[in-house]
């Protein structure tokens, strides 16, 4: 029996909104499309499946062939991950990017895949996916950039300092109270 080794990971996205799109709809509609059941008795042809809230679902073993990049036999030698969302229009959501980074680690590390490996589905097939937003270089990035934290939509460098604006905020509201009461002082 033939068996998928894993020598490149291939990132795509669903096409469909972010948000809604869940792992059980994916897994019934590649059910009805390719009825190419998994080992771990999945029809979805992505070895992993991420959905908004960043949660990571096994869909294949790794071993599996997968059935989501028929071009140059990928699916015999990748593993393909999918994220829920659109984005040609929309962005992944930081928990899929949190959880996509740590997963893309975990397997390159695993079977030694170099982060030149780590690619769109587009590289291989005349579509736009893992999304027209996202550039080429963006899941590798996860992996090879030390500020791949800038790739998220709410950076920690760029999150307000909570501490010094409550700070602010309060002093500018004792010293309006301080103006109240002396104003009244003077007015008695
Ligand atoms: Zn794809």
């Amino acid at each position: 029996m033939s068996m998928n080794k894993p020598q490149n990971i291939i990132v795509h996205h669903t096409l469909t909104a972010r948000d809604t799109t869940t792992f059980e709809s994916v897994n019934a509609y590649h059910k009805k499309t390719f009825n190419f059941i998994s080992s771990l008795g999945f029809y979805i042809g992505y070895h992993y499946f991420i959905t908004a809230d960043g949660k990571v679902t096994r869909g294949r073993a790794d071993t599996d062939i997968g059935a989501h990049t028929k071009e140059q036999s990928m699916n015999y030698k990748s593993i393909g991950i999918c994220l829920a969302g659109n984005f040609d229009g929309e962005y992944p959501s930081d928990a899929q990017i949190v959880n996509l980074k740590s997963l893309l680690h975990d397997l390159a590390a695993r079977y030694n895949i170099g982060a030149d490996r780590i690619v769109p589905h587009r590289k291989y097939a005349p579509k736009s996916c893992y999304g027209s937003r996202l550039s080429d270089d963006w899941a590798r990035r996860l992996v090879t950039d030390t500020n791949w934290q800038s790739l998220l939509n709410n950076p920690p460098s760029a999150q307000p300092q909570a501490m010094p604006d409550k700070v602010q905020t309060a002093k500018a509201q004792l010293l309006e109270a301080q103006t109240l009461i002396s104003n009244v002082i003077n007015n008695l």
